[in-house]
C-alpha cells in the first residue's frame, strides 16, 4: 500500500524535493542541453529531463528550473503561458524564467 498518492496531471515539481542523485543528474543534463550547439541533443536531453522529473503535458518537450532568486526550486514547462523571464539568456540555450507562483508573488528581480 502505498502512501503516495498517484500523480495525476504534474504540471510543476520541485528539484529540492528530487532525491541526491537525480539532482546531480539534472543539474548535468540541464547544463548540457543549456550549452549544446546540436538541436538534436538539446531535444534528446530535454526528454530525458522530462523523464527525470516525471512532469507531464509539457507544451513543446522543454522545461526549466525557476531562475528567481528566492531559490525555490520550482521545475516547470518552459511554454507554460505567463511565465516571466528574470534575464535575457546570452549565449545559452535555455531562458532564465520565473515558475508561474513566482512569477505571481515575486517582484519581477529587476535591478536597480
Ligand atoms: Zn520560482
Ligand atoms: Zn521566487
Amino acid at each position: 500500500m502505498s502512501v503516495i498518492s498517484p500523480a495525476r496531471n504534474t504540471s510543476t515539481i520541485n528539484y529540492h524535493h528530487l532525491p541526491a542523485p537525480q539532482q546531480n543528474l539534472f543539474d548535468q543534463l540541464m547544463a548540457q542541453a543549456d550549452n549544446t550547439a546540436s538541436a538534436a541533443e538539446y531535444e534528446a536531453l530535454m526528454a530525458a529531463l522530462i523523464a527525470i522529473t516525471g512532469i507531464t503535458g509539457v507544451r513543446y518537450n522543454e522545461i526549466l528550473k525557476c531562475a528567481c532568486p528566492c531559490d525555490c526550486g520550482c521545475i516547470f514547462d518552459a511554454d507554460a503561458p505567463g511565465l516571466r523571464t528574470v534575464e535575457e539568456p546570452q549565449g545559452y540555450n535555455l531562458g532564465r524564467l520565473q515558475c508561474p507562483t513566482c512569477t505571481d508573488e515575486h517582484p519581477t528581480p529587476d535591478a536597480d
